[in-house]
């Protein structure tokens, strides 16, 4: 058995189709695939029929964005029922959410003399909008050398297109994804730079919302912050996920299939799935 649960597609910032994101996880021996692209379930469904011609499980999957303490997080939510009304009302607000933000992205670097409109509309082909096609379409005009470049240029904190925006709260998202008898994990769990007091805070407040799991392999950690978080895991009773966080080939930082299998003493977030 071989699991990755956490990538995108190009329904949000992934470069691959549904498909081909199957296609490229059969091809690294993956048995069990969730896709869970930001705030969208749109792929799900080419995804399932992809995944029915590899054999390959299919875990339906979203990330979703959420504020916590005036500091965003993403949400993993997996296993859950695309069908579901609850669900698919959050998710409609988050995606509407992306839209105004991404208006006022629009203007706001409008104001800075850059005008990203129609490049936006090329690069985003329908897809649900996210800062990386921001980074592209900045690329694309030759603002920027790279979507790296253009991440340290615009689009963060303090620089031209960056807009901040309140995402729901952990209880709101908790609610959403076990009403689709989902499991939802928080994402990253290292990428958001807390202190250990804080991100057992974190922890707290998560179990308290029905977020029943962290992601303790990613692309990004090493052993040793594997094991601080498969420590957390067991402290606080935890389930454990794995997700490469795989967006595009040209990242060879996060490849599919990458995230190190769990220790063998952790209960993963499959168990329940
Ligand atoms: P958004 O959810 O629209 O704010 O965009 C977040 C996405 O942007 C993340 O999921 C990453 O894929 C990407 N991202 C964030 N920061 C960077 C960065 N410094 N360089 C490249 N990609 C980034
Ligand atoms: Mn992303
Ligand atoms: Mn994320
Ligand atoms: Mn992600």
């Amino acid at each position: 058995m071989k699991y990755d649960l956490h990538c995108h597609s190009l329904f949000s910032d992934g470069q691959l189709s549904p498909t081909e994101l199957v296609g490229l996880a059969a091809e690294n021996d993956i048995s069990h695939l969730a896709l869970t692209d930001h705030d969208t379930l749109a792929g799900l469904e080419e995804a399932q029929l992809a995944a029915a011609q590899h054999s390959i499980s299919l875990v339906n999957g979203i990330e979703l964005s959420c504020t916590w303490n005036g500091q965003l997080l993403h949400i993993v939510g997996l296993g859950v029922e695309p069908d579901n009304d609850s669900l698919k009302s959050g998710v409609r607000e988050n995606k509407q959410r992306r839209h105004i933000r991404a208006g006022a992205m629009i203007e706001d670097f409008l104001s800075h003399g850059i005008d990203l409109s129609q490049e936006l509309e090329v690069v985003l082909s329908g897809a649900v909008p996210t800062r990386p096609h921001f980074a592209q379409a900045l690329v694309n005009l030759g603002y920027a050398k790279d979507k790296q470049q253009a991440f340290k240029r615009f689009l963060v904190r303090g620089k031209p297109g960056f807009v901040s925006m309140v995402w729901p709260s952990l209880h709101e998202i908790g609610d959403w994804v076990s009403a689709a008898n989902g499991v939802a994990v928080l994402a990253h769990p290292l990428r958001y730079k807390f202190t250990r007091t804080k991100l057992v805070r974190l922890i707290d407040e998560m179990k308290q919302a029905k977020i029943e799991g962290i992601e303790v392999s990613t692309s990004n950690t090493d052993l040793q912050q594997e094991d601080m978080l498969s420590k957390l895991a067991v402290q606080h009773d935890l389930l454990s996920s794995i997700g490469s966080d795989f967006h595009s080939l040209d990242q060879p930082w996060a490849r599919l299939g990458s995230a190190r299998p769990l220790a063998e003493h952790l209960q993963p977030v499959w168990s329940r799935l």
